[in-house]
């Protein structure tokens, strides 16, 4: 619970500031929905993913049996940043399609919605996902690369970073850095994948190569003002937990089929 609070408070002292300078809209007072997303906080980054950190941990000593030692030697004998690299690029290859797939397949879409639900995105409401989403999205991650036979305590460091950085494309910032759009994920890219009248797009977390390789990268000169889902969705944590298997979200399925109206990127 320490370090759950510790990295909590190390986020807001960070995230609170930099959200203010950059702050595209003056904000009174608290948003809606920020105390359910402080719960989500807590629950996901590392409640869940903590768990799912030992577990490939684990998964790494059942997959020393089966992945051919010529590969562990390969990969374990790079240097540190170029591993670094390769379990970023796998992971995000593979978090790309679990993406994408949770925004097409009703099932997935259930879970994924939740994510999508708050009316106003920022660096907290990064946080706010379906435990069972988190445990796709970090299976997807990580996963590929433990099967690979890259070591279990990188891929959890890169897990660490990974998560850290989600935070950030999150925060409510103007700040533009269009000169970056085609390198990394920033703030306002990831913001249009959250904007609602926006075509299915922007799915990557961190590099846009997959979004411009398989057609789904969207740059429009506006920036998104319209967040949410069509649907509704509980607003308080437990329903949010429930609601995905009680309910299918019918009247948002129009929106996350198909890549088809990807306009030009500018
Ligand atoms: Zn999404």
């Amino acid at each position: 619970m320490a370090v759950r609070g510790g990295l909590f408070i190390s986020l807001l002292l960070l995230m609170l500031p930099v959200e203010r300078i950059w702050s595209p809209r003056p904000r009174q007072g608290l948003r809606a929905g920020v105390w359910t997303d402080l719960v989500h906080f807590f629950v996901n980054p590392i409640g869940v993913g903590h768990s799912l950190a030992m577990a490939f941990i684990g998964l790494e000593l059942v997959f020393s049996f089966a992945v051919p030692k010529a590969w562990r030697t390969l990969f374990g004998g790079m240097p540190f940043l170029l591993q670094f690299g390769c379990v970023l690029f796998v992971g995000e290859f593979f978090s790309y399609w679990a993406h994408r797939l949770s925004h097409s397949q009703t099932l997935l879409w259930r879970f994924h919605a939740v994510h999508h639900s708050s009316g106003d995105v920022d660096w907290l409401s990064a946080h706010r996902q379906h435990p069972f989403d988190t445990i796709l999205f970090l299976i997807a991650a990580n996963l590929p690369a433990i099967a690979l036979g890259f070591s279990g305590p990188l891929v959890v460091f890169v897990a660490v970073f990974h998560r850290t950085f989600v935070t950030f494309t999150h925060a409510r910032m103007r700040l533009e850095l269009r000169w970056l759009r085609l390198l990394i994920v920033t703030p306002r890219y990831h913001h249009h994948h959250h904007d609602r009248d926006a075509p299915p797009s922007n799915f990557a977390g961190l590099f846009p190569v997959f979004d411009l390789l398989f057609g789904t990268f969207h740059w429009p000169e506006a920036l998104p003002t319209n967040y949410g889902v069509q649907h509704r969705v509980s607003k308080g944590w437990l329903g949010q937990l429930f609601l995905p298997f009680i309910q299918a979200p019918a009247d948002d399925l129009a929106r996350p089929q198909g890549t088809s109206t990807i306009r030009k990127a500018r």
